[in-house]
C-alpha cells in the first residue's frame, strides 16, 4: 500500500534526513497528521523562513539571525579567549553545560584530505584574520576539534599558522585534554566530560 500523495511527499522528504529510513519517515508523517493545524502551520512558516533568516555570526561564524551572535555581543564573554570548535552542535554542546566563558569560532568542518577538504574549503581564513586583527585583545585560543586523527590534523594546522602570526608569543595556544575519554564526537559528549576537558587544557606545543 502506499500513501496518499502528500504524506508520501512527507515521508520522501523525511528519509532524506540523516538517520531516517522509510518505516520511521511514514511514522512521522503520520504523527503529523495527528497534529493540531496551528502547530504544523507554525512549522512550516519556520521552515519556509530558515534559510533567509539563519545566518553567520560576522565575527564568530556561530548561526544567528542577527549580524554579530548574541555570544560575541554578551558583555560578560571574555573576549580575550577564543574556543576553535568545528561545527555549530559542537558550540552548542559547550553552551549547553555553561562550562565555557569565552567566545567561540566555528571551522564548519575540518582538514580532511581523504574527501578532499583542505583548509581553504573551511573557515580558517577567517580564523586567522580575526586573531590576527585582535592579537593585542587576545590571550588564549582553545583549539576544541574532535580528538579523532582529521580533528588532530587540524588542530595541528591551526598552531602552527596562528605561530606564524604571533610573532612574539604573546598568545597561549591549549588543546582541550586528549586524556578525558570523550569519543571521537564532542558534539555528542556529556556535559562532564566535556567540563573536565577545558578544565584540563594543556599547552598545545
Ligand atoms: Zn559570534
Amino acid at each position: 500500500m502506499r500513501l496518499p500523495k502528500t504524506l508520501e511527499k512527507i515521508s520522501e522528504f523525511f528519509r532524506r534526513l540523516p538517520g531516517i529510513g522509510k518505516k520511521t519517515a511514514d511514522r512521522l508523517s503520520l504523527y503529523l497528521l495527528q497534529m493540531p493545524q496551528e502547530d504544523l502551520e507554525n512549522f512550516s512558516q519556520n521552515l519556509k523562513q530558515l534559510k533567509t533568516t539563519t545566518k553567520k555570526c560576522r565575527n564568530c561564524l556561530n548561526l544567528t539571525e542577527e549580524d554579530i551572535c548574541p555570544i560575541c555581543q554578551d558583555e560578560k564573554r571574555d573576549q580575550s579567549i577564543i574556543m576553535v570548535v568545528e561545527t555549530p552542535l559542537d558550540l552548542l554542546a559547550f553552551e549547553n553545560g555553561q562550562i565555557y566563558e569565552g567566545v567561540y569560532h566555528v571551522l564548519y568542518g575540518k582538514i580532511d584530505p581523504l574527501n578532499n577538504i583542505g583548509p581553504d574549503d573551511i573557515y580558517l581564513k577567517e580564523l586567522f584574520e580575526r586573531i590576527k586583527n585582535n592579537i593585542d585583545q587576545l590571550k588564549e585560543i582553545i583549539i576544541a576539534t574532535d580528538p579523532d586523527m582529521e580533528g588532530e590534523a587540524t588542530a595541528m594546522y591551526i598552531r602552527d599558522k596562528i605561530k606564524e602570526i604571533d610573532t612574539e608569543e604573546k598568545l597561549k595556544i591549549t588543546r582541550i585534554a586528549s586524556g578525558v575519554p570523550i569519543g571521537a564526537n564532542i558534539e555528542f559528549a556529556d556535559y562532564m566530560t566535556l567540563k573536565k576537558s577545558i578544565q584540563g587544557r594543556e599547552v598545545f606545543k
